[in-house]
Parts: C-alpha cells; structure tokens; sequence
C-alpha cells in the first residue's frame, strides 16, 4: 500500500522491479491487465494513465470507447505468477480527454454508491463479506467448444477428484463440508492460495472444504470496506485461478458446473457503520438487528428481483437457485435458515458482529456492481421504511425445502431465470439511480447485453436434449 509516488517508485527502485501490470474490470467482472515496463512508470503516467479502448470491455461510452486506465496506488501488490518481478495495481478509468472519472467504470460506480451513502445522512461507509465458493477440477476436457464436466447429464460422470487421486479416501456426494485431510485432497491448495493472498495484502479469515464434493471450496476474507471488499474480491478469484492453473488444475466460480451437487454461492455479509458504531445492532431487536437494518432488508428483498439482474447475471446463476442445495430460492428472511435470501447468523449478536447476509449472489456478478446495487436497494429501503414483515417477507424460521408445493407458494420466489430477473431489472431500476450511482442509458444497455447472452445460451441445442430427443 503507498500513499504516494514517490513511494511507490522507491519501492520499484529498491525491490528490482521489472513489470508494472494495471489490471482493471470489465462490464462482467473479469479482469483484464495492460504491462509496461518499470522505466515507464512516471508521475506523467499517474498523470495521463495508459490508453485503453472501453468499448472493447463492454464498458460503452457515450463519447467514445477512448479511456485512460490511472493505478490507485492503494492497491499495490506483488504478483507472485510471473517470472519478471512484477508490481500489480488495480485501476480506475479515465475519461481520455478531461482526465474525470469514467462514470461508467465499474468501480467508479462503487465509489460514487459509497459517496451517496454518506450524502444521505444515514451512515458513514457500508462494511461488506462476500463469500468465496469455487470447484476445483482435476481435468476439463472441451469437446467442441463444450466444457465436458458441465457437459454430464449426472456429476457421478464426472471426471474429476475420482479414486485415483484420493487412494481411495473418497469424500461422498454431497458430504464435503469441512472434510479433513486424506479426505480433502485440496488442503495444500487453498492453504497455498490463503498465502498467497495475504502476501498479495488480502487477509484470510478460514478456509474449508464445502458441501459439493468432492471438489468445492471455500475461502473468507474478514469484512472490508466497499471498495476493499470488491477488490479484494478481483484478487481472490485471480489467485484462486492462478494458484490451480499452477498445480495443473483448474478452479472456476461458475455457480452450478455440476447437475445434482451443490452450487458455488457469492452470499454477501454486510452492515452499515455510523459514528464508529454498527447502525444495524440491537440487542432487542429479531436477530440482534435494528429498525434500520430492517427496513434496509426491506429495501433488498422489495428491490430483489430487480436485483438479481446485477447479483447474478448469468443464465447459469438460475441453474444453482433451485430448491435443495442451500442456495436460496425465495424471499424472505430468517435467523439461521440457509433456504432464506437473507439468512442473519445466529453468532451475529453482538456489536462487532450484527449483520445479515444476502444469499442469492454469485461470482457470475460484477463484484462492484453487485456492491453499489445492494446498498442502494438496501438505503431505499431505510429512506421508505420499508418493513419486511408487513411486505409479506417473513421472519421465517423454517427450512421451507421441507415444506409442500402449497405452502411454499405462500412465499414470494425470487427470479427462476436471467430473463425473469431483466425483466424485474426493466420495470424497476429507478432506485438505482439515486445520487446518479447508476445512469439509466447504461443500465439499458446493459440490459440489452444480458438477453442477448441470454439468447445465445437458449438458440443453442443443449447436451441433455441429446438424452430426451435425439
Ligand atoms: N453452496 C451454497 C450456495 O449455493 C451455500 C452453502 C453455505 O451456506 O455456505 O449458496
Ligand atoms: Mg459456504
Ligand atoms: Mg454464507
């Protein structure tokens, strides 16, 4: 971390440094990384920036495509993947002319959520915990463009951490969480990763073995501000790749690779913080929440088909949001319930640690989007007071899998699909563009985006049609 460039150059100086790698995201959360050797890394480069073209990276400007990519020097870190010492640093982009930030830059929309939270009153900065679920796969194989272990009509099929890898310690279906060693064939892994990221300036609260298995993962970082909390997020998925691609293995944070087992899940933790205190503690209230934490939750389930456009944007995102797997696939909230939307753990009753989290997301999401939307649904919610239980939202504390069709009906369901959530996105976007965090044109434009990978995934015949029709 430097706090100026004189740092940072010192730093290049004195650590040999050959390769400075700017990384930035695109529409779809994916990073991309322009190099340029240490030699050129100037205070007039901290000026200009590095040109990229925006509209290559769905990142339309309504000038042009042309944009200057500026490092925040916060982001400082040492890229452990590349022979040449390298120094990493996330970016923000510019607009090419005027050197103000490019409004449609998906961390520049983090930002700006965060600035209007504070212009509201309501809390000083929000404090997030995305959770990090991956499968790591021991071989992918394409067959004509098709990833195969997606491909299986069944995960028994699949070919990855089968007996040969494990000397026969075999984690069942279905029975990964917390495996230990023999079992968890993937320890050193994700222990190698951890390390990793905390090297690279990401903390690591634990890491696990998950439920889907053999094969699921999961890694927590403590709870980080918003902007900390999305990139730490870009760093966690970049390590977590880079790491597996190393030992020859692959990770992916698709949510639902496998038919039949569990999904991997983005749940995101979150809280508002006011004058150094946690606006959403009460020892009185359900969960050890307050009114304004209620209204807030009000303000996310309300806002929450829309949402799911930004929190999971993938055709494949409504492939995990199905009943039976701990993925969550309706409305409503509850203390401890892993079916809810919005789950408020049980240990969190004390100051330190009053929050709830949102269950539906998935690493298919723009982290920063997906950030900036939830705190706007959630601050609409506060400012409408919006109470979830007169909206119909529960508390319930049952786990409604158990339940029948009937009662569950009861219950408003989130989206069953990407176009059910565009759909919701059209009809209400509104709350999105409070304090302009959002503009109306992009949110169009992405929307267009969205059915049109929407339609590209549904014109195609699928594999399993292969075992109904052919
Ligand atoms: N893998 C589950 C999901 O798809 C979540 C399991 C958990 O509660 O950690 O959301
Ligand atoms: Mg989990
Ligand atoms: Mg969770």
């Amino acid at each position: 971390v430097f706090s100026s460039f004189e740092q940072a150059r010192q730093h290049v100086l004195a650590r040999n440094i050959r390769m400075i790698d700017l990384v930035f995201s695109d529409l779809w959360g994916r990073w991309h990384h322009v190099s340029i050797p240490a030699s050129q890394f100037t205070e007039q480069l901290m000026r200009d920036g590095v040109g990229f073209d925006g509209s290559s990276v769905g990142l339309k400007s309504v000038k042009s495509g042309d944009m200057v990519l500026i490092p925040d020097l916060a982001t400082g870190y040492h890229d452990p993947f590349w022979e040449e010492p390298t120094l990493g640093f996330i970016c923000s982009a510019f607009e090419a002319d005027t050197r103000t930030p490019f409004a449609a830059d998906p961390r520049n929309i983090a930002l700006r959520a965060e600035a209007h939270l504070k212009a509201t009153g309501i809390a000083d900065e929000s404090i997030w915990g995305p959770e990090y679920e991956f499968y790591v796969f021991d071989k992918v194989s394409y067959e004509n463009g098709v990833n195969t272990a997606s491909y299986r009509v069944d995960s028994r099929e699949a070919d990855w951490h089968s007996a040969e890898g494990g000397h026969g310690h075999l984690i069942p279906l279905h029975g990964g969480y917390h495996a230990m060693p023999p079992k968890d064939q993937l320890y050193n892994l994700r222990a190698e990763m951890c390390s990793e990221l905390a090297r690279m300036g990401v903390e690591v609260k634990y890491h696990h073995h998950e439920v889907g298995g053999p094969g699921q993962c999961e890694i927590e970082t403590p709870l980080f501000p918003m902007l900390k909390a999305g990139d730490a997020t870009q760093m966690v998925k970049y390590v977590a790749k880079m790491v597996a691609h190393r030992r020859g293995q692959t990770a992916t944070f698709m949510p639902k690779p496998l038919y039949g087992e569990a999904g991997s899940g983005m749940h995101f933790h979150q809280l508002l913080m006011k004058a150094g205190r946690n606006l959403f503690f009460d020892p009185d209230g359900y969960g050890c929440l307050s009114q304004e934490a209620h209204w807030y939750i009000g303000g996310i389930l309300a806002h929450g088909p829309a949402l799911l456009a930004l929190t999971n944007p993938s055709t494949n995102s409504y492939r995990r949001l199905v009943p039976g797997f701990e993925a969550p696939v309706s409305a409503f909230f509850s203390l401890g319930n892993r079916s809810a939307a919005i789950r408020v753990p049980k240990y969190a009753d004390r100051e330190e640690t009053a929050r709830f989290e949102f269950r539906p997301p998935d690493a298919t999401c723009n982290v920063y989007l997906a950030l900036a939307a939830q705190l706007l649904a959630g601050l609409d919610g506060i400012q409408k007071r919006l109470d979830p239980t007169a909206l119909g939202f529960g508390p319930i504390d049952q786990n409604i899998f158990g339940w029948s069709e009937e009662q569950r009906r009861k219950i408003k369901s989130l989206p069953t699909s990407l176009t059910e959530a565009c759909d919701a996105l059209e009809g209400d976007l509104d709350f999105l563009l409070a304090g302009d965090v959002f503009d109306r044109l992009q949110l169009e434009d992405y929307l267009l985006q969205l059915r049109a990978r929407e339609a590209a995934v549904r014109n195609r015949p699928h594999p399993y049609e292969m075992a109904l029709y052919f």
